[in-house]
């Protein structure tokens, strides 16, 4: 299904990696400064102006007090597409700092989503196992490249 959809995605990943990294760097908020981006790459089959298959949604993390709320960059970003009606979430674009993720103690090269995300997204009919994640660092050119399912499988809580 995602197959079709891939090689629009991979043509326009310099785009998202852009607009994630401007994402985490203008519009996050952290009392902290860890700081999110997300940028991600949707379709609907049935848009309502003929050039609207593909659509991009953005989103940042706001966290703007140390014991308030937290709305995470891609949950956002996610819901955007949902909400304007796209079926499908093609890839995701994260741009972030790595930390330890707060379920499964791991630490990874690039920020993974979080366990809430990981949560919401499992329950999104946009997301699929096969929804392509490329996660950047922040700074430099570190990256990653999961699906869904390789995400879900890399974080399973660690039994100690
Ligand atoms: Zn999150």
């Amino acid at each position: 299904m995602q197959n079709l959809h891939l090689p629009a995605f991979w043509q326009i990943v310099p785009y998202l990696v852009d607009e994630a990294r401007r994402m985490a760097e203008t519009c996050a908020m952290s009392y902290r400064k860890f700081c999110v981006g997300c940028a991600l790459f949707a379709f609907n089959s049935q848009p309502y102006y003929i050039n609207d298959f593909y659509k991009i949604f953005m989103g940042s993390n706001m966290k703007p007090l140390a014991d308030g709320p937290n709305m995470c960059a891609e949950a956002v970003a996610a819901q955007a597409a949902r909400h304007a009606g796209y079926e499908l979430i093609v890839g995701v674009v994260i741009a972030g700092q790595p930390q330890e993720d707060h379920k499964s103690g791991l630490l990874h090269p690039t920020l993974l989503p979080c366990g809430n995300c990981r949560t919401f997204l499992s329950a999104m009919p946009e997301v699929r196992l096969d929804t392509e994640f490329l996660t950047l660092h922040l700074d430099g050119d570190i990256h990653q490249i999961h699906t869904f399912a390789e995400i879900l499988a890399k974080n399973k809580p660690c039994v100690k």
